[in-house]
């Protein structure tokens, strides 16, 4: 086993059900860690800080990135969004491997920084059902909707960038999460991540 965890990053357009299927996948697979972002979004109804966002300030968030606390960020639909640095050193740090559920922008970012990490792109069956999904979560206004819309398309052109495409079909979240569960398995077990265990055989 490699001593560091890998980045398995996973991207797709809001309304993508990327959310259900991390925790779902997150329960399958616990000795994951997953990696709280910062924003300076509002929080949703029902949102916790430091649970589902670090919700920090413009002024605040600006000064991480001064700082270089930051791994990777992007604005999004106005927003600033970024990957804290420290934890997810900690995390990687530990041998784990670490979920990063993050947009493309960031995503190119961090295959850049990281070559060695695993990217999944999640993508809905069909345009439709995922203005239908956006339109049934009741939290955006149209706007915001038509803005996540377009955001979408652009997002999914990005797919072949992606190491991995997984389709979220409807109702079907745990059949996604037991695919990238798959993926993360075998990239487990690529030789490139078993070089301890191999050298112990050829330097015996
Ligand atoms: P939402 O506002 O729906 O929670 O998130 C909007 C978008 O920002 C989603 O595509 C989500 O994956 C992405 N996002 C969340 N956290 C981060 C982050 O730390 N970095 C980047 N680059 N994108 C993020």
């Amino acid at each position: 086993m490699s001593s560091k965890g890998t980045l398995i990053v996973i991207s797709g357009p809001s309304g993508s059900g990327k959310g259900t299927v991390v925790k779902s996948l997150m329960e399958m697979m616990p000795d994951l860690g997953f990696s709280v972002s910062a924003t300076t979004r509002a929080p949703r109804e029902g949102e916790v800080d430091g649970r589902d966002y670090f919700f920090i300030s413009r002024d605040d968030f600006e000064e991480m990135i001064e700082d270089g606390d930051i791994l990777e960020y992007t604005t999004y639909c106005g927003n600033y969004y970024g990957t804290p640095k420290k934890e997810a050193e900690r995390i990687t740090g530990e041998g784990r491997d670490l979920i990063l559920e993050i947009e493309v922008d960031g995503a190119s970012q961090v295959k850049k920084k990281f070559p060695g990490a695993v990217t999944v792109m999640l993508i809905p069956p069909s345009l439709s059902v995922l203005e239908e999904r956006l339109r049934g979560r009741g939290t955006e206004s149209d706007e915001v909707i038509k803005k996540r819309l377009e955001r979408a398309c652009e997002e999914i052109k990005l797919a072949y960038d992606y190491d991995y495409v997984v389709v979220n079909e409807n109702g079907g979240v745990e059949a996604c999460a037991r695919k990238i569960k798959r993926i993360i398995n075998a990239e487990r077990s690529r030789s490139a991540r078993m070089t301890e265990t191999v050298d112990n055989f050829i330097n015996r």
